[in-house]
């Protein structure tokens, strides 16, 4: 069977896209490796951030909706987003967020490493674990943040259930095996050899279920190496009776979507072709990109799109 590399890439739901824009490249220091617009919705933006070339394992994406309200963190969501950050960087770290007025939790302990907590302008949760292998090439080398600070993609996150066991099964069977626990959190790796290969399933029977709006994460999508093996993984998770989409171009990879056992949208992602497909390397993420099909419509979405400072 085909292999999950890791996690390829959460996508979020936003309010205002210019505090995303400030939070995410400005606090944060990621770059953003693509502005385009919801390819279902193309009169909203659709944000990507990553490392210096939006690698697979690195790509927190946004759909920023203005007027949309708030949604509620809750069970059937990913109600945690964990970067990695070199081992010795929380103060750094701890500096940098309280000089921008951004409250944070902790350091505290997890699972035998270091994490600030700390929400975004619309309260979604972010976290950054110091991690013990942070790979330099997974940090933007010429970002804002020091590269020796720099967050290194993603370290993991937290799927929030009312009951863990379907869902653990489900990881099972995507490759997934029991690496650690700590009362009701559930750690959960592939042996891939890839960065962001963790994720915690967080069992919470009391939680009620969360909604999905403004400041929680849409869905989760997982790597898978081609489109051959993306394959593999319909026909299988067909058979398991998951409900899979037909696979969906979407540009920069290639998407099937279903829903796992305590209702969060999974996704598995190829690996190409990329974010550089339609930008050159250094200019990712500069000005508005649009695919064929919407280039005639360039001068109305821009006048209805808001305008942002890059
Ligand atoms: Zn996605």
């Amino acid at each position: 069977m085909s292999e999950i590399l890791g996690i390829h890439h959460i996508t979020a739901i936003a309010g205002d896209p210019q505090s995303n824009l400030d939070f995410y490249a400005g606090v944060l220091g990621l770059r953003l490796v693509k502005l385009t617009v919801n390819f279902d919705d193309p009169g909203t933006y659709h944000l990507y951030y990553g490392d210096g070339t939006g690698n697979p394992g690195t790509i927190l994406t946004f759909f920023p909706w203005p007027s949309a309200p708030r949604g509620r963190h809750g069970t059937g969501q990913v109600t945690e987003t964990a970067f990695a950050i070199p081992g010795d960087a929380i103060p750094y770290w701890t500096a940098r967020l309280a000089e921008r007025h951004v409250p944070v939790e902790g350091p505290f302990d997890r699972l035998g490493e270091k994490v600030l907590s700390f929400s975004d302008p619309d309260g979604m949760k972010v976290e950054l674990v110091a991690a013990k292998t942070a790979p330099d090439d997974r940090a933007w080398q010429a970002g804002p943040v020091p590269l020796e600070f720099a967050i290194r993609g993603f370290h993991s996150a937290t799927l929030c259930e009312t009951d863990h066991k379907g869902t653990a099964a489900l990881l099972t069977t995507l490759g997934f095996k029991l690496v650690a626990q700590d009362g009701n959190r559930f750690r959960y790796a592939v042996d891939s050899g890839q960065p962001a290969a963790l994720v915690d399933v967080l069992r919470a029977p009391e939680q009620r279920p969360g909604r999905v709006l403004v400041g929680t994460v849409h869905h989760i999508a997982w790597r898978t190496a081609d489109d051959r093996q993306q394959g593999e993984w319909l026909k299988e998770l067909t058979r398991l009776e998951y409900g899979v989409s037909p696979v969906m171009d979407r540009k920069y990879f290639h998407s099937i979507y279903f829903r796992e056992p305590g209702n969060i949208l999974f996704e598995i992602a190829t690996d190409p072709p990329g974010f550089a497909v339609d930008e050159a390397p250094e200019k990712l993420g500069s000005h508005l990109v649009l695919p064929a099909w919407l280039e005639p419509e360039r001068g109305r979405l821009e006048s209805v799109l808001p305008r942002l400072q890059l």
